[in-house]
């Protein structure tokens, strides 16, 4: 399809799924691989049927390599699980059906390499295509895609790298959609937005554009590609799910005001971080606090530790390692992953940063493929089989879980600490207890380097924890509120639910005297205790925890900076009193109303 400059005229809204937060404004690059430039059919004489084979075995074994080099490259910049896409495919190249088939095809049917190519990756595509179970319909795209890699490299098709290089600003890329090679080679720097006719925020190109934080959005419908011409100006309003082709005048000069303050707001954000970033937390009359980050990912564990300044790892989130994988990793790849993510914290962290790992929180909100025939369908999901109650009717998952990061952690020096998620009894945290202390001495009797000490912890996400708080403590060396479960739980409201979302507060009186009571648990035991849900990421929620006994707060990475600045300024002596005061109110609204005069500087 060709687009003339200046054939369109006039301003028109898209409106789709916003993907990364940002305003941006930028030139189009329309890419729509072009059929046309990929050459015609060339029938081969049998004297050129070796030599077509051999270019087809070099581009497959150039295309594993840069497969290979994108795995190692994604995992580093995006995670661990983003980078399983491109593994896979290296993996789909070895084998024989593809490759081998192509390369076959080029003796029996006397063509060219690329045809034996694309031939042969349609007709794997189109029998995955026709295949029941969903995962194996969606390695279609990857088969395609592989092959396409593999055709680019024999000479074929559009070449979406130099049309950025080309652009005069950087552009917009406006696709009918995008591969996950295509959108892990898209650099933030020379790309300012990412704008695709198909998909949903859960799509992999979509998952590796908020990855590499590039401003996308999806799904806006065809209509894009026939009213846009290649230059034209593009805005993308993230926050708005909307794509803007040739804003107006004024328009345009609201967005570019929106994208000069996001920008400053970033670069204010940056600053801060520089600022407090060797910093440790405190209150202005010396009460430590310590300010830890949750993470899921590697790309987040090297930000926490380099970028953002986190004293530790507070909530290391598992099961999002495994979300997109059709089985779960045995013991010694989880190694592997845990190591990674480890030595990223460890080798930019202040020396001895403790790490705590969550064993596998599924179920709920986070159903997990890999369990597909452990979790079956319930009615009440987030009341049903999750976390630990999974865990501990198949011990041998648990086991391989904490043996795996038992040895990343001896292997990195890593002062690991073990969590466990969803706990409603005692008898359960003496049960996850006991499998950690087995697995930590057989590994020592077998001679591995085993991390020492290694405390075991619990979440406080139900009721019945909080009201066996006392009795918990005992039993654990730590405990950590998970106050978004709890406060689902607390206030009997759907934390996923938008129509109960005025109950499901953490400020409702009954959560807050819950937070008080396990915290005061922590402290007649002599344990820590933990904040790691949402809440502790808000300056005034956090230093209201300081004050209820709180002594560790961990939240998303890039809001550390703000959160130690916020206690620095405030006084323990004052928080504690003016936390008195908060929790003898006995309604949502007056407790926001004291909570918006500020926090007390003492
Ligand atoms: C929580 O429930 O507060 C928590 C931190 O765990 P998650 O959000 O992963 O359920
Ligand atoms: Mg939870």
């Amino acid at each position: 399809m060709s687009k003339q400059m200046g054939a369109h005229t006039g301003e028109l809204t898209f409106t789709g799924q916003g993907v990364a937060a940002g305003v941006v404004v930028g030139p189009a690059v329309v890419f729509l691989p072009d059929e046309n430039s990929t050459p015609p059919e060339r029938r081969l004489t049998p004297p050129e049927i070796p030599g077509e084979q051999h270019a087809l075995r070099g581009a497959v074994a150039r295309a594993r390599a840069e497969l290979d080099a994108l795995t190692i490259a994604v995992a580093r910049s995006a995670g661990q699980q983003e980078a399983g896409i491109f593994q896979a495919q290296s993996l789909m190249l070895a084998d024989p059906d593809l490759s081998g088939r192509a390369e076959a095809r080029i003796a029996t049917e006397a063509v060219d390499a690329i045809t034996a190519m694309q031939r042969t990756s349609a007709e794997q595509a189109a029998m995955l295509h026709a295949l029941s179970d969903p995962l194996l319909q969606a390695r279609a795209a990857d088969v395609l895609d592989v092959a396409a890699r593999v055709v680019r490299l024999l000479g074929a098709g559009g070449d979406l790298r130099a049309m950025i290089a080309r652009s005069p600003a950087p552009p917009i890329i406006i696709a009918t959609t995008l591969t996950p090679s295509e959108t892990a080679q898209l650099d933030p720097d020379a790309v300012a937005g990412l704008c695709l006719a198909l998909g949903g925020t859960t799509s992999h190109a979509a998952i590796l554009a908020k990855a590499l934080g590039l401003p996308a959005i999806v799904g806006v419908g065809d209509g894009i590609l026939q009213a846009i011409a290649p230059g034209d100006l593009v805005a993308l309003d993230v926050a708005a799910n909307q794509a803007i082709v040739r804003p107006s005048p004024d328009h345009l000069v609201a967005l570019r005001t929106r994208a000069e303050e996001r920008r400053q707001e970033r670069d204010r954000a940056r600053t801060l971080a520089r600022q407090w970033r060797s910093v440790t937390g405190a209150t202005r009359d010396g009460w430590r606090v310590l300010v830890a980050a949750n993470i899921a990912s590697v790309g987040d564990a090297l930000a926490a530790a380099r970028d953002w300044g986190a004293e530790a790892i507070g909530l290391l989130r598992t099961e999002f390692l495994f979300g997109g994988r059709p089985d779960l990793p045995d013991e010694d790849e989880q190694a592997e992953i845990y190591a990674r993510i480890f030595a990223s914290f460890t080798d930019s962290a202040r020396p001895a940063a403790p790490i705590v790992a969550r064993t596998l929180d599924a179920g709920a909100d986070k159903p997990l493929p890999a369990l597909r025939d452990i979790v079956s369908k319930e009615e009440n999901p987030a009341l049903g089989y999750r976390g630990l109650r999974i865990h501990l009717d198949h011990p041998d998952l648990l086991r391989a879980q904490v043996r795996a990061m038992i040895r990343a952690a001896g292997a990195t020096h890593t002062p690991l600490q073990i969590m466990f998620p969803m706990v409603a009894t005692v008898e359960e945290a003496r049960a996850a207890r006991a499998i950690v202390r087995e697995e930590q001495q057989r590994l020592r009797d077998a001679g591995r380097a085993v991390p020492d000490p290694l405390p075991i912890g619990i979440m406080v996400e139900t009721p019945a924890a909080v009201f066996m708080a006392e009795a918990l403590a005992r039993e654990v060396d730590f405990m950590s509120i998970g106050t978004n479960d709890l406060t689902q739980y607390v206030m009997a409201s759907d934390r996923l639910n938008a129509q109960v979302a005025p109950l499901a507060d953490p400020l409702q009186p009954a959560v807050l005297q819950a937070i008080r009571r396990v915290a005061r648990a922590g402290q007649i035991a002599g344990r820590p205790v933990a904040v790691c849900g949402e809440m502790a990421g808000m300056p005034a929620l956090g230093a209201l925890l300081v004050g209820l006994g709180i002594t560790e707060l961990s939240m998303s990475a890039p809001l550390i900076p703000a959160m130690k600045e916020a206690l620095a300024s405030a006084s323990y002596v004052a928080l504690r009193s003016w936390t008195d005061t908060l929790l003898a109110l006995p309604t949502l609204e007056e407790t926001r109303a004291l909570l918006a005069q500020g926090i007390p500087v003492g």
